[in-house]
C-alpha cells in the first residue's frame, strides 16, 4: 500500500500514487533539491521562512528551493 503524504489517500500501486501526486491539492510545495511535494504548513513554522520538511534534504527559501506547484506548471507550459 502507498500512501501519499499529504491527503492520507491510499493507493495499490507506486504508480498511482505518483500519479495522484500530480494533481493532490494538498501538496502544495515543490522542493526542487528532493523533487518532493508537501503541504505549505509542512514546510514553514512562522509562515514567513521556508524549508524543506524532509530531514535529509537541505532545500529552503521560497523561491530559491521550494516553489508553488501552480507556479511550476506555469512555468513550464
Ligand atoms: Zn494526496
Ligand atoms: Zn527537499
Amino acid at each position: 500500500m502507498h500512501t501519499c503524504r499529504n491527503c492520507n489517500q491510499s493507493f495499490q500501486t507506486e504508480l498511482a500514487l505518483e500519479l495522484h501526486r500530480d494533481t493532490c491539492t494538498k501538496g502544495q510545495l515543490f522542493c526542487q533539491v528532493c523533487g518532493d511535494r508537501f503541504r505549505e504548513g509542512d514546510a514553514t513554522k512562522d509562515g514567513w521562512h521556508y524549508t524543506c520538511p524532509n530531514e535529509d534534504c537541505d532545500g529552503d527559501g521560497l523561491q530559491d528551493d521550494l516553489f508553488h506547484v501552480e507556479d511550476v506548471r506555469t512555468a513550464t507550459h
